[in-house]
């Protein structure tokens, strides 16, 4: 049963071929700078696990409709997919579900105008996953089709979270409130800690931590999720490679009345050059801690900032579950830099969490529990696949539609 998993961006257009009987990667790829002279597609494809043949095609791709085309045919010619009969269905990855998806859609033409209404909530992002989901059903017409969002994980979040202390008028005629991202991640990581712990999810009270170029908190009771980092946009909560997080509102008046900068530039400034980047110049954790290490104080002082909010988050979602059972780290950052979640975690023992830092220096690969053997709450690093996830549900919303 093959599911072909798409995640399409303004300029580019990821894929990954799952065989949902085992959950195995028939072959993965992507078609970068659609459109401008320097597109290309790589891809992977199995050789035996875990290395994959990697190829990489300079090729002109005019626009999405041809990198779709261009897709299908590498996967034919490989063998991946060498009968597009044999295709089960193809999961999209929609960045704002907003109030309306819950869960994953079965794609049809309401679904499809409900994504194009929600363009004003994700001015970058829905435009493009639309162009996506559109370019395959012209040219797969007879594949079910699937959308799954980012936001829908967040949509059990009570109204005391969700909403803003801003007029209610705000609220309901545009629909400002928090909505959270990355769900699909959390979710998936959720998920397989409580197989990692051999308990049912929903008896685990969590907080996963999803730290990449992007980062977000969830905050996780009885496998529903009730509070979350991000809000109305992917900008609110945690310090990130090059986003700000959070922020007193007022420093945007200010800098409009005292640098007369546009809210326009302000915006990018906040979004693409703040963060770690902002703080020192660099956005990469990996650049980071190489500087940290080498005596950068401004790469040393974002480390400190970047695992502070992470700590400020960790007690007010303790505060917030009650019960912790486990903090979960993921992503790039949280599956890969020791250092950060050392820093996360240091001086946590009052909330039962205590780290073992041999494990967490020497875990490698896979999921691990980084926890000293007198540590009230378990201390986890789940690796995520949010495109496995993708094909998850895209399997479960067809075989229950
Ligand atoms: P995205 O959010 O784009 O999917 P990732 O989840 O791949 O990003 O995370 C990217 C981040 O992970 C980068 O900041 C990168 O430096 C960091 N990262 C990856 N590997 C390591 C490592 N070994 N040590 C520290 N940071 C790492």
């Amino acid at each position: 049963m093959k599911v072909l998993v798409l995640n399409s961006g303004s300029s580019s257009i990821k894929y990954q071929l799952f065989d949902m009987r085992d959950e195995s990667v028939l072959a993965a790829g992507s078609i970068e700078q659609i459109g401008e002279p320097g597109s290309h597609l790589s891809y992977a494809l199995p050789t035996g696990q875990p290395e994959m043949k990697k190829a990489v095609q300079t090729l002109p791709v005019p626009d999405h409709h041809q990198g779709f085309q261009r897709i299908a045919a590498v996967l034919k010619e490989t063998g991946a997919l060498a009968n597009p009969g044999e295709l089960h269905a193809i999961g999209h990855r929609v960045v704002h579900g907003g109030e309306q998806f819950q869960k994953p859609a079965r794609v049809t033409p309401a679904v499809l105008s409900a994504i194009r209404e929600l363009i004003p909530l994700a001015p970058l992002h829905n435009p493009a996953n639309l162009l996506g989901i559109e370019v395959a059903l012209e040219s797969a017409p007879l594949v079910p089709q699937v959308a799954v969002f980012d936001t829908a994980f967040h949509q059990s979040l009570p109204s005391h979270a969700y909403r803003y202390a801003i007029p209610k008028k705000l609220y309901e005629a545009h629909q400002v409130r928090r909505y959270g991202f990355h769900g699909t991640s959390h979710y998936y990581v959720a998920k397989k800690a409580a197989e990692f712990l051999g308990k049912p999810l929903d008896s685990l009270n969590l907080i996963s931590l999803h730290l990449g170029n992007g980062a977000s908190a969830a905050a996780i009771q009885q496998g529903i999720c009730i509070d979350t980092s991000m809000g109305f946009t992917p900008l609110e909560g945690l310090i990130m490679g090059t986003r700000c997080g959070d922020l007193d509102p007022a420093i945007i008046f200010y800098l409009v009345r005292e640098t007369g900068l546009s809210a326009g530039e302000i915006e990018t400034i906040l979004n693409k050059e703040s963060g770690l980047k902002g703080i020192c110049g660099a956005n990469d954790m990996r650049a980071v801690g190489e500087l940290a290490e080498r005596g950068n104080p401004e790469a040393q002082l974002a480390i400190r900032m970047y695992c502070y909010r992470i700590k400020k988050y960790i007690g007010a979602y303790h505060a917030v579950l009650g019960r912790l059972d486990g903090l979960i780290f993921t992503g790039g950052i949280g599956e890969n830099a020791d250092f950060i979640r050392a820093g996360c975690c240091e001086g946590l023992d009052h909330l039962g969490l205590e780290m073992n830092n041999g494990a967490n220096r020497e875990r490698r690969l896979g999921c691990a529990a980084l926890e000293s053997g007198t540590s009230r709450v378990k201390i986890l690093v789940i690796p995520t696949n949010e495109e496995l996830e993708i094909a998850e549900q895209t399997v479960t919303c067809l075989s229950s539609s």
